[in-house]
């Protein structure tokens, strides 16, 4: 795309746009009586205006059938949950046989690490990113005191070289190979919550299992931001939150990701629920804990059905697009975003902008950090003055998200002319 930092390009790329309409689907934040611009969808994504009505659906079947809902209901509360795999395989490039909606974001990883960090003799460690996400740092770390190891031995990090901000695959893949035979598990968060860096997840799993690492991602940044193919890489295990780029709403319902070969292997160390158990014979309340052939064995309780109701709302707009549309207006937008930061942060004197985020656009989803040489702090104050929602993170980075479903060449534009006026 040949891109002008001009008001006329920003509302021809719009009309161009065969997206532009759902922006009209979710409640924009308003400033002064304006939209503002929203650059925070990697945070917390904008509300579906459909979500009102499909929790008001519920509440309504709660009113009119009480207990009766689980089966009656025009959603039945009992498969609630089995609304959400056939949108969220899409999304995650799985069958849906593979993923299952449930619980929070940290709850899962716990979970699933109970299943696939099975450290034994000389093979304990975990591989991760350095100033991986805390909540992250927290479960692995906790999980190797769980089994008896010193954080500090059992976790090996991962940091960029001196004067780089993010990871080559190349040095991923060596230190594989260094620690070969002590890896248990490689759990990275497929795309970098502060740099936005997307990892090659293909490479990376297929060289820990050729090590003998189970290999598992935190999807919380990539889920409905960049396609994946969570089957045909052969990933162990994922899993991801709603509320970021799959806007479901604050705190809502995280996903998982089992590999179909995993799912089958009725031996495989878990903690059960009920609502894991075999659902023919789920009310039959017998001993022996049944799990179902699907990541379902890995759910503990009946669906929340109040917190899940956004998600439904939200993944019903998913299914009526693919990933890969919403790919190719996620290049151009970014794309449009780092060409007006690098016009800007050139044509100035009083500033520097260093996108840290990968400039290859492979190895990005919509979100660029901009480290701001110079006055970054009062910067990001003149932006959130006017009406631009952004996220700041010391020491003076900027990360903004220009998501493809709900912004708009427009946005960017606006953006561009109010960092124009701070600098
Ligand atoms: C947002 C995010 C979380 C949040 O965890 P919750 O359990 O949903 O609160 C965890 N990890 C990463 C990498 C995140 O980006």
């Amino acid at each position: 795309m040949n891109y002008a930092f001009t008001h006329e390009f920003a509302a021809q790329a719009d009309e161009a746009d065969p997206l532009r309409s759902y922006r009209e689907r979710f409640h924009i934040p308003q400033h002064n009586g304006e939209d503002t611009v929203y650059f925070t969808g990697n945070s917390l994504g904008l509300q579906p205006k459909s979500a009102r009505e499909v929790i008001d659906q519920e509440l309504n079947d709660w009113a009119k059938y009480g207990v009766e809902g689980h089966f009656e209901a025009k959603h039945p509360w009992f498969s609630y949950h089995e609304m959400f795999a056939g949108p969220l395989s899409k999304i995650v490039g799985a069958k849906e046989t593979e993923v299952a909606a449930m619980n929070g974001l940290t709850t899962n990883l716990h979970l699933l690490m109970v299943s696939f960090y099975r450290p034994e003799g000389s093979r304990y460690k975990i591989l991760c990113e350095g100033k991986a996400f805390p909540s992250d740092q927290y479960a692995l770390q906790s999980q190797v005191e769980f089994h008896g190891y010193d954080a500090d031995d059992a976790i090996i990090e991962l940091y960029p070289r001196e004067g780089e901000h993010t990871i080559r695959t190349e040095d991923v893949l060596a230190k594989i190979e260094e620690h070969r035979d002590e890896i248990a598990l490689i759990m990275i968060g497929g795309v970098n919550y502060y740099t936005g860096q997307v990892w090659d997840m293909k490479t990376i799993t297929k060289a820990g299992h050729v090590a003998g690492a189970m290999v598992g991602w935190d999807l919380a940044h990539a889920a409905g931001n960049i396609p994946l193919q969570l089957h045909d890489w052969d990933v162990d295990f994922a899993a991801w939150c709603s509320y970021k780029y799959m806007n479901s709403g604050p705190g809502s319902v995280s996903g998982v990701f089992v590999h179909e070969k995993h799912c089958t292997d009725k031996d495989i160390k878990r903690f059960a629920g009920w609502w894991g158990h075999n659902k023919d014979e789920r009310f039959k309340m017998e001993k022996r804990f049944d799990p179902m052939p699907t990541a379902e064995a890995w759910q503990l309780s009946n669906a929340p059905v109040f917190a899940m109701a956004p998600h439904k709302a939200s993944l019903d707009i998913f299914s009526e697009l693919d990933m890969s549309k919403l790919r190719t207006k996620s290049e151009k937008l970014t794309g449009y975003l780092e060409f007006v930061v690098d016009q800007i942060s050139a044509n100035s004197e009083n500033v520097n902008f260093e996108i840290i985020t990968p400039r290859d656009m492979n190895q990005r989803g919509c979100q660029l950090s901009i480290l701001c040489h110079g006055q970054g702090k009062a910067l990001f104050d003149h932006l959130s003055k006017n009406g631009v929602i952004a996220d700041w993170r010391e020491p003076n980075v900027i990360r903004i998200a220009p998501v493809p479903l709900y912004n708009s060449f427009e946005d960017v534009y606006r953006f561009g002319k109010i960092l124009e006026e701070a600098v």
